[in-house]
């Protein structure tokens, strides 16, 4: 049966993963175009709004994994699957492909859908949406999430925090899920806007926001949390395909 097709905003690398649980280590991106969240400071409205559909290109998991290869070198790595909500393609087949190669596999999504090939890949982050986006969480979703993952894939939480209330927020993720390794991120304001290649970057604000999150998680004892910048943000402010 042929594959599925999935829709691609764009493929690049080899770079840096900036977040989470491989912060700093080598890595090809697979953006995925299409969100079903409309997160009020999402940084990656080019793979969420439809104004960018035609970005969106229909790839099949073969040629998918042809342009990793070119991009790697041939030497395997951990792809990076990441969107808007990667969650909502087919990427089943691609994973099977590419762990054939030797490939690792890891994904970000904010958790609102379940998908049994979750349970394939190597590293499966969650990152459920704080009061600051704007969204509301299904937590019954989020469990699913991390049901269908199972055993052998190592899952863990990320929460994105701009105020009190996505501290108070994360503390409940960290309540809900003692088990799972919980990555503390703070915000960044100034996203780009369509057709803007940079939304610049406020890093006092995000140092700001560093140290008073490193205040709250040492003060509340929250010894179970990793507090980490966006290591790429940090490094090239929000530009595009780095
Ligand atoms: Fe953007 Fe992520 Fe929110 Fe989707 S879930 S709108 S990609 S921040």
């Amino acid at each position: 049966m042929t594959p599925a097709p999935i829709r691609v905003n764009e493929i690049f690398g080899p770079t840096i993963q900036g977040e989470g649980a491989l912060i700093g280590q080598p890595t090809v991106f697979v953006r995925t175009g299409g969100c079903d969240y409309r997160c009020t400071w999402c940084d990656t409205l080019h793979a969420v709004d439809s104004a960018y559909r035609d970005e969106w290109h229909p790839m099949t998991p073969q040629a998918i994994m042809m342009q990793v290869d070119l991009l790697s070198g041939g030497k395997a790595l951990t792809v990076s699957l990441s969107g808007g909500n990667p969650a909502i393609q087919p990427l089943g087949d691609l994973i099977d492909l590419g762990r054939r190669k030797g490939y690792r596999f890891a994904l970000e999504t904010q958790g609102s859908l379940a998908k049994d090939w979750f349970e394939t890949l190597d590293i499966l982050t969650l990152s459920p949406k704080p009061p600051s986006s704007g969204m509301e969480t299904d937590w019954q979703k989020l469990a699913e999430c991390v049901a269908a993952a199972g055993p052998d894939t190592k899952t863990v939480m990320k929460v994105v925090i701009f105020d009190d209330a996505d501290y108070a927020y994360a503390r409940e993720v960290a309540a809900r899920y003692p088990e799972l390794q919980l990555y503390l991120q703070p915000g960044n304001h100034t996203p780009p806007q369509p057709g803007e290649e940079d939304g610049g970057i406020d890093m006092a604000g995000i140092m700001d926001r560093m140290r008073w999150l490193v205040d709250k998680v040492t003060t509340d004892r929250l010894y179970t949390a990793t507090v980490l910048p966006q290591l790429h943000t940090l490094i090239w402010g929000n530009l595009r395909g780095v």
